[in-house]
């Protein structure tokens, strides 16, 4: 099989090689395993120590994995991610150097932390780990663009020679703009600046403006991403009904907001990108986008992963020519609790990228790594099982979501075995990877 540009339409960049540098926890079975890690420099985010993978299994007994660190690391903060990049363990030194052991800070984020007799047991979830996630001393640019070429390595084994970045930053930016110029850019990408709050929209917009100014070859930077909801796993996604507990997930910007966003982003012929895995979310911003329609402002809109879609919603994407980017590898690992955690009606409405292709909607695929490995071979098996298994299987051409759409100053040749694992790689007619 030869996929022709091969794209991946969601993933975060630095991300990847930021991982790919942390620690790594994934082959950790025990707590006492631990003692056998020896971290390097690359670990470092400053005085941080980064890792990444742990497994909850690890935790077994013991109730307080905070006090496990610190018997480990007295002196130095720990930042450990989980695998699934939705919890983050933390030692008593980490706790003290970002300043959360207070009772503001813990009643804010109280859902989102494991507290054991009025003490924090080290771990901590999706808003509280975004929150922590923003005192984290900054990386340093030479690692930025360390992690930029990390991820390129990574891609391009992995047979990617197009992304689309949605987590990128004035930082990440100057750092890729510096490959570029030095000849070190392989990979062609498509970039959106993540919007962490509501005030760095005008900022985020300068900076976009600015960068379009300069004539760059393989980097476009399209817009802005604008997280609205969380994951299913943790309960963060928002529903339209709600999930078996009777809880519900979180809506990170009003619609006022949203409406705010989305006019300047048109205004400046930005494109906006919409982080929404409930189908709530998908369809307040349908409905903004009809009603600004209807008074003659309209611009390109994506809407990300869309993993619960209503009918309503369904018809409305089409109406406004939304571009759709979903993940099926994000089915597989799903697949397994899904049904213990979301009502019926939604159960009938999860993955439906067949049901977009039917009134052929513009849709891609993608990893969401590092969130998911980066494989497109695991891509096209999971959405060969997803088929075997109640989700209504693709009709088109497969290569019609996986190769980059538009003209690209990169042309490549991506060969896939039988087994669907990358074989070569040619980028401009230069062999880039042989298995
Ligand atoms: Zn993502």
């Amino acid at each position: 099989m030869i996929i022709k540009n091969c794209y991946d339409s969601h993933l975060h960049w630095q991300g990847i090689g930021s991982f790919k540098c942390r620690l790594n926890l994934s082959e950790v079975k025990s707590l006492n395993e631990l003692n056998n890690l020896s971290p390097s420099k690359q670990n470092y985010r400053s005085n941080w120590l980064l890792g990444h993978g742990w497994n909850k299994s690890i935790f077994n007994d013991s109730k307080s994995p905070v006090k496990y660190l610190d018997k480990l690391y007295p002196e130095t903060p720990v930042y450990f991610t989980s695998h699934d990049i939705h919890c983050v363990w933390l030692n008593s030194t980490a706790i003290k150097a970002l300043g959360i052991n207070n009772k503001a800070w813990m009643s804010e984020f109280s859902e989102y932390i494991d507290i054991l007799d009025g003490e924090f047991t080290g771990l901590f979830y999706d808003l509280a780990k975004d929150n922590i996630d923003k005192k984290l001393p900054k990386y340093t640019s030479d690692q930025v663009r360390e992690h930029l070429l990390i991820a390129q390595d990574e891609l391009i084994k992995a047979g990617i020679t197009h992304i689309r970045d949605l987590t990128c930053s004035q930082e990440q930016l100057n750092q890729a703009l510096k490959l570029e110029v030095n000849n070190q850019l392989l990979i062609a990408a498509d970039l959106f600046f993540k919007l962490n709050t509501f005030d760095e929209l005008d900022q985020h917009i300068a900076n976009v403006l600015s960068f379009k100014t300069k004539q760059i070859n393989k980097l476009k930077v399209k817009g802005v991403k604008v997280f609205i909801d969380g994951a299913l796993g943790s309960g963060g996604a928002l529903l339209t009904s709600c999930y078996l507990d009777n809880s519900n997930g979180f809506k990170l910007f009003s619609d006022a907001q949203l409406e705010e966003i989305i006019k300047k982003c048109f205004a400046n012929n930005l494109e906006v990108a919409f982080h929404a895995i409930g189908d709530q979310p998908s369809l307040d911003v349908c409905k903004i986008l009809l009603k600004l329609k209807k008074e003659g402002i309209t611009g390109k809109v994506h809407l990300e992963h869309v993993q619960i879609l209503t009918d309503e919603c369904i018809n409305l994407i089409n109406e406004l020519n939304i571009v759709c980017h979903m993940q099926p590898q994000h089915w597989c690992s799903d697949k397994d609790w899904l049904h213990k955690k979301i009502p019926k009606e939604a159960l009938n409405n999860i993955f439906r990228w067949a049901d977009l292709e039917k009134k052929q909607i513009e849709l891609f695929f993608g990893s969401d790594a590092p969130v998911e490995n980066l494989s497109i071979g695991n891509l096209l098996k999971c959405l060969g099982e997803s088929a075997k298994n109640g989700i209504s299987p693709l009709k088109n051409d497969i290569m019609k979501y996986i190769s980059y759409p538009g003209r690209s100053p990169v042309k490549s040749e991506t060969y896939l075995d039988s087994d669907l694992n990358v074989d070569k790689v040619v980028i401009n007619d230069k062999v880039v990877y042989q298995a």
